[in-house]
């Protein structure tokens, strides 16, 4: 009894993660291919909040006994809480189970007089004769696990030998943030944003680069996504933060037309108790006026932590630090978002411009006149050519922004283009 104790999972009585381990071990030394499935359930902990606990257990009990009953010649192990993983002896089987469970997954589970329907991921992976790194196969189990669960559908996701050289470069990438926050050393450049009204450089935005290394082509794109995912973005911002706020101490002392810098911030960043009262103690390090900071953020973030959000930006606000509403157009929630940020800055992203569709253009133009309607004021992205800066001259754009008016550059270059003398 206290045997089976150790190996098997006390609430659903399937076989836990230490013995899925100890198989991966057994497996690593012959060479025969075999497959493996994993389950992974979506909102499962709305069922433990909104319903009761013991819901959730009948729950997963209830998906146990279906994949131990119905699912043929295969092993069931606990993999994580409301994850199961299915080892499968080749991949003709792990297709056959793969079929059926996603046709039970279809159905719903009935539970305390509910019927309950359920979201998932599946990953998959088939473990071929050269594969026999254990921690690769669970990392690739849950990479895969991971890309399947990110679409709002029920996808299914397997992982291929691309995907695994892409975990690598992940890892390498990491290493090089983590790196990057122990020595401080990412750089910040800041693009010039033209006002069209005012006809000068007014403002900048403050974009992150890495220092010199040696894993090729690695721009924002690639590595903010990770940083994001790995916790890592919150510490990159603070230092994002403090390097714009000494580029703001030093421009208080010379005469230029730029008046603020915005920085970028990720959804995850309002995660925390304290973002607000950190951000203000950095600008009162720096001793520079609240108004010279704003604040980017994307339509996207008040699908999750709404209320959270609206209370930030509005103590902000009275603060004097402006937001700004970073690739309008892109996103689903444009209108609602429009409301929460009204009296601030519109940023249309380049699709918008980029487009020769005629009614695209009619969108453009009302979205502008919205804005303005609104008290807000327009940036326009990715301002490349003379047609598409007269364009915006004529759709009424307050401000543009992109490589017509300069590139992103450092701190001492923007000094030496745009900033003309020391007062
Ligand atoms: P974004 O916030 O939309 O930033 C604008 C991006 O468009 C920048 O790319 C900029 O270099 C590029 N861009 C500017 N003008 C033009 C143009 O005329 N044509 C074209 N084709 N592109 C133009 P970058 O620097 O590669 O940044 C990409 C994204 O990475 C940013 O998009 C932003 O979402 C994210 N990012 C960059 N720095 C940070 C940061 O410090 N924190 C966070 N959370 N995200 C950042
Ligand atoms: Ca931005
Ligand atoms: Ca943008």
């Amino acid at each position: 009894m206290q045997n089976k104790q150790l190996f098997t999972d006390p609430l659903t009585g399937i076989l836990n993660r230490q013995e899925f381990n100890r198989l991966l071990e057994i497996r690593m030394k012959d060479t025969d291919p075999y497959s493996m499935m994993v389950l992974s359930l979506k909102g499962f902990r709305f069922i433990n909040d909104h319903f009761s606990q013991k819901a959730g257990d009948v729950l997963l009990t209830r998906i146990c006994a279906f994949l131990e009953k119905e699912l043929p010649a295969v092993r069931i192990f606990r993999f994580s809480g409301d994850e199961f993983a299915i080892v499968c002896k080749d991949a003709e089987t792990c297709r056959q189970c793969h079929t059926q469970l996603i046709a039970r997954m279809q159905q719903s589970w009935s539970v305390e007089n509910f019927d309950f329907r359920i979201q998932y991921g599946i990953g998959i992976l088939h473990v071929e004769a050269h594969n026999r790194d254990k921690d690769e196969i669970i990392k690739g189990l849950e990479y895969a696990v991971m890309l399947a669960k990110r679409s709002e559908e029920n996808r299914t996701c397997v992982c291929t030998a691309d995907m695994i050289e892409r975990l690598h470069r992940n890892e390498r990438v990491l290493e090089l943030l983590r790196q990057c926050i122990r020595e401080d050393s990412f750089i910040v450049v800041y693009q010039p944003i033209y006002d069209v009204k005012e006809q000068a450089y007014t403002k900048a935005e403050a974009l992150l680069r890495l220092p010199p290394h040696n894993l090729g082509q690695l721009g924002p794109d690639e590595f903010i996504p990770l940083a994001e995912e790995n916790g890592l973005i919150t510490e990159i911002t603070y230092q994002v933060l403090r390097k714009t706020c000494l580029f703001l101490q030093q421009l208080q002392h010379t005469a230029t037309t730029l008046k603020s810098i915005s920085v970028n911030f990720s959804a995850v960043m309002f995660l925390q108790q304290d973002l607000g009262n950190n951000i203000l103690k950095i600008i009162e390090e720096y001793k520079i006026p609240a108004h010279m900071l704003q604040i980017e953020i994307t339509e996207s973030m008040l699908s999750r932590d709404y209320h959270m959000i609206i209370a930030f930006i509005q103590r902000m606000r009275k603060q004097g630090i402006e937001f700004l509403l970073d690739d309008f157009g892109t996103g689903y929630a444009s209108l609602n978002m429009l409301s929460v940020v009204s009296g601030d800055i519109l940023k249309i992203d380049k699709s918008l411009l980029e487009s020769d569709n005629r009614r695209t253009r009619v969108i453009f133009e009302k979205v502008i006149e919205m804005a303005h309607s609104m008290d807000m004021k327009v940036v326009c992205e990715g301002v490349e050519t003379q047609e598409q800066r007269k364009l915006l001259c004529m759709l009424n754009c307050d401000i543009g922004q992109g490589f017509l008016a300069g590139k992103a550059m450092k701190a001492e270059d923007y000094g030496k283009r745009y900033i003309k003398r020391r007062l």
